[in-house]
Order: C-alpha cells, then sequence, then structure tokens
C-alpha cells in the first residue's frame, strides 16, 4: 500500500523552533516533496531525493530519540499518505505531535490528536493564491495558525484576514513570524503593539542558535 512507505529527508532530534512548542526537544521527521515555491522557503534541500522507509522504520527511528514531542514537517508532509497513520501511530505511543504544514493541502483527516501549525500564505510568499481557507473550519483551540511576514503589505494582509474570519474572536493561536532577513522583528513588534493586535510575534529560534542556513522546522 502507498501509506506503508514515506520518503524522508531526515529524522533528527533538535529544539522546537517556531510555534508555541518553541524552545523544547523535539524530534524531527522531514519528509521530501513540496508542491508550493515560497520564496523566501529555507528548505528546498527537502524538494527531491530522500530515502524510502517503511513507516515502521520512520516510527522506531522518530521514537528512539525519546523526546516526548515528536514533529512531522517537510517540504509538505501531507502530500505523502503514510503520514496520516504514522501520526496516529505517533500518538498511540504517547508522544505529542505537531504538524508543520503549509496550509493548502486538506487537513480535515488529521487525527484529533495531533496539533496541528498550518500556515496561511501572505502574499510576499508568492503562494497566496493556493491558501485553503476551507481548513479553517477543521482547526480547534489545540491548533494554531502561523503567518510568515516579508513586508508591511504582508502585515496588512495577515490583519485583514483575522479580521474578515474572526479569528481573535475563536481564540486560536496566530504566529505572526518575521521571514528571517526580510523584515525586521522590532518593526513587526511596533505594528502589532500599534494594533493591538491578538497575535503571538514568534521569531525562528533555531536561526539564532544555529544561524541564517539552519534548515526551518
Ligand atoms: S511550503 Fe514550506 S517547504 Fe514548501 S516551499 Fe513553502 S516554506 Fe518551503
Amino acid at each position: 500500500m502507498l501509506s506503508d512507505t514515506l520518503v524522508i529527508h531526515e529524522i533528527y532530534a533538535s529544539i522546537q523552533g517556531e510555534s508555541t512548542f518553541a524552545g523544547m526537544p523535539c524530534t524531527f521527521v522531514r519528509t521530501v516533496g513540496c508542491d508550493l515555491r515560497c520564496v523566501w522557503c529555507d528548505t528546498p534541500q527537502a524538494f527531491h531525493g530522500g530515502t524510502r522507509l517503511t513507516r515502521g522504520e520512520v516510527l522506531e527511528r522518530a521514537l528512539s530519540f525519546g523526546t516526548p514531542l515528536v514533529e512531522l514537517t517537510g517540504g509538505e508532509p501531507l502530500l505523502q499518505p503514510g503520514v496520516l497513520p504514522l501520526m496516529r501511530e505517533l500518538c498511540d505511543a504517547g508522544r505529542t505531535v505537531l504538524l508543520e504544514t503549509g496550509g493548502h493541502r486538506d487537513v480535515s483527516g488529521v487525527d484529533p490528536r495531533v496539533h496541528k501549525i498550518v500556515d496561511l500564505k501572505a502574499p510576499g510568499s508568492g503562494e497566496v493564491e493556493r491558501n485553503r481557507l476551507e481548513n479553517l473550519r477543521y482547526l480547534t483551540l489545540r491548533d494554531e495558525l502561523k503567518f510568515v511576514l516579508a513586508d508591511r503589505a504582508d502585515y496588512d494582509w495577515m490583519r485583514g484576514i483575522i479580521a474578515t474570519h474572526a479569528l481573535a474572536a475563536f481564540g486560536m493561536t496566530l504566529l505572526a513570524s518575521p521571514a528571517f532577513g526580510l523584515l525586521d522583528p522590532r518593526a513587526l513588534v511596533e505594528w502589532v503593539l500599534q494594533d493591538k493586535l491578538p497575535v503571538r510575534v514568534n521569531l525562528q529560534l533555531h536561526k539564532y542558535v544555529w544561524g541564517a542556513d539552519a534548515e526551518g522546522v
């Protein structure tokens, strides 16, 4: 079956770099392949190649690091059908499971125990047309919506989306991340304070620890 194997770029332990889990030890399962091309993408090395492993092998390696937290990331994890049962199995094994997804793939089949970190692509990404806004109805308070912002126009777009979809009233965590090297975090903080916007300014922690070339999470 297609879901019995996965093509994997890397499985490794690090600290979680983006989201409300930032700073916590985490095992990352980075899948291969993405059907977007965000202009500021920091993991193009995960677009191609990789190693095909059975789902059992991926599960065993992911559990072997012993971290309570395991994140599926990419590339785009939801391109591979084996990711859905793998996340179920990781939850069954007692792990707290995070899914980092580009927001353009259907998240309705994701195990409800998984914490979904879903991007909404701002215009500066070059992929704003690919946003799947239907995903919003499948998000719960367990999940987080992430906006990576390259400039003031992206910030204004985010503000409009939050207002149009009443996202603040829903109470879900909204992450606003300056695209590394493109938007000064201080400018973002000033805009958020001026507007009293209920977002969590989110820095890519791994970049500050390992430098600008560190892979995204
Ligand atoms: S969705 Fe993620 S992996 Fe895909 S191009 Fe955008 S930033 Fe890169």
